[in-house]
């Protein structure tokens, strides 16, 4: 299966912030969102960077309050990795794992397309085994599996 399947049920939209936005903004974002990173994007198309609750954390800890008042900028991961629509499932979930990082923007020419989350890749793997299980159950008890 493959991102764009994920894409279809939780939809496309994606939470940016500006890059001159300060850091508390982007954890009034964080909050209001109850979301873990936001895409930090000029035109709220394209990709400049990623802002994380552990980029917040890990800042604040090296050099105290203070940060909360800077861009987000000078927190953000510049070099993002995103994916296409079409990359499969698995491939990101190892790509995640490997990586340490929970989001990956889906970006194709450019654009942005959406944002998936472990948590989203993590549900959506869980669904996919559920129906599997119930099909194998019911070709083993000769009962028919109906979808949820
Ligand atoms: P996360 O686990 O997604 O909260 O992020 C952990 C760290 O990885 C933070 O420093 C993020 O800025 C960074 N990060 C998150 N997503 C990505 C990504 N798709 N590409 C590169 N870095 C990322």
């Amino acid at each position: 299966m493959r991102i764009s399947d994920i894409l279809r049920v939780k939809g496309d939209e994606v939470v940016t912030v500006a890059p001159d936005a300060d850091v508390s903004a982007l954890l009034a974002v964080l909050a209001e969102h109850r979301i873990g990173a936001v895409v930090v994007s000029a035109d709220g198309r394209r990709v400049d960077g990623i802002a994380s609750e552990r980029d917040v954390v890990r800042a604040i800890a090296l050099r105290g309050a203070a940060v909360l008042t800077e861009p987000v900028t000078a927190i953000h991961t510049a070099q993002v990795r995103s994916v296409a629509r079409d990359a499969l499932v698995e491939d990101v979930e190892r790509l995640m794992t490997e990586r340490r990082f929970r989001h990956v923007p889906v970006v194709e020419d450019g654009v942005l397309h959406g944002v998936v989350s472990i948590g989203d890749v993590v549900k959506f793997r869980i669904d996919e085994l559920e129906s599997e299980r119930r099909s194998l159950a019911g070709y083993i008890t000769g009962e028919r599996a109906y979808p949820a």
